[in-house]
């Protein structure tokens, strides 16, 4: 079993894209910018923005951090967004999810032009992914697959089960995981809440990806001997013996799973550094493309 390091690898990731960044820089006199907007106080959200606000600064990108209270109105942070998508300055623009329920997520994701739509969320983003054109890719797939691009996982032929159909995860990363390319070539079955028997196709998924939310939801039982497990969520749970009184797990039984598995994603330090990775990179990108 060998444990997909998300440190490792977006270690060495972020190493190249500072090197691009200097690059760009000094031939192009452009710094990639991103904008996120953080709206309320959720702790998870907060420590989200925080983590890629940082690797802004650890990478030379210019960030712009814009918080907002859980009152501001749907139309005040529609206005937000048009002067972050008017402003030269600004290359990527990321508003973390949760918004509080009086604003439409999806009200916010179309606002956002698609030329700095670096998290992949917009529907122009994911119509041009879904047809194979150039275009962002979704910060946590891409992630995902530059991770398997890492380790030279040849996915091909593999049969791969997504359990989730989120538009930010599950969904995106079936299309990615079916198309003529590496990774991708899987034959790929996504699963999500109204699946019968679940562990029945599971246990015969060579790729097992899970983005459910749940913790440890997917048990020993449920995965085939040799498997490769891709385990997206982060769930906090009760720990005593933990001075904060919790911890994160995935949605993945890691302990029990974990002996089964050719290889397999700690949470943490797996598909969340990754994530990251991916956010960066498309920044990188649409830096070069406003040069
Ligand atoms: P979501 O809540 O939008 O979707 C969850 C999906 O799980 C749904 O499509 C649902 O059908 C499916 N599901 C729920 N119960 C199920 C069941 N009993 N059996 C089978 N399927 C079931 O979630 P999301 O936004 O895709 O996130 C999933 C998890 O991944 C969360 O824990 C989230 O925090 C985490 N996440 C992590 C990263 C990262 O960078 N590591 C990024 C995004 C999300």
């Amino acid at each position: 079993m060998q444990i997909l390091d998300g440190i490792a690898v977006s270690a060495h990731i972020k190493s190249q894209i500072k090197q691009e960044t200097e690059k760009l820089k000094a031939e192009k006199g452009k710094t990639p910018h991103l904008a996120a907007i953080l709206v309320g106080h959720n702790p998870a959200s907060e420590a989200y923005v925080g983590n890629k606000v940082r690797t802004c600064e650890e990478l030379g990108f210019g960030s712009t951090l814009l918080r907002f209270e859980d009152s501001i109105t749907e139309a005040q942070l529609l206005e937000e967004i048009k002067k972050l998508n008017a402003d030269d300055k600004i290359d990527g623009i990321l508003v973390q999810l949760p918004l509080p329920k009086h604003i439409s997520d999806n009200a916010v994701i179309n606002a956002i032009d698609p030329g700095k739509d670096v998290d992949g969320f917009h529907p122009i983003t994911q119509g041009k992914m879904l047809l194979g054109q150039p275009s962002f890719l979704p910060a946590t797939p891409y992630g995902i697959l530059l991770m398997l691009e890492h380790y030279n996982i040849n996915t091909a032929g593999m049969h791969c089960v997504v359990i989730g159909r989120s538009n930010i995860v599950g969904t995106p990363m079936t299309v990615l995981m079916s198309r003529n390319a590496q990774p991708g070539n899987a034959t790929v079955t996504i699963c999500h809440s109204k699946t019968k028997d679940l562990a029945a196709i599971t246990k015969t998924a060579d790729i097992i990806i899970a983005a459910i939310g749940r913790p440890r939801f997917v048990t020993a039982d449920m995965v085939k001997e040799g498997a490769i497990v891709i385990d997206v969520g982060i769930n906090r749970i009760d720990d005593a013996t933990r001075k904060s009184g919790s911890r994160l797990v995935g949605d993945v039984d890691y302990d029990n799973v974990a002996p089964k598995c050719s290889y397999i994603t700690p949470v943490p330090k797996g598909v969340g550094p990754m994530t990251i990775c991916g956010l960066m990179k498309n920044t990188l990108e649409a830096a070069k493309e406003h040069v």
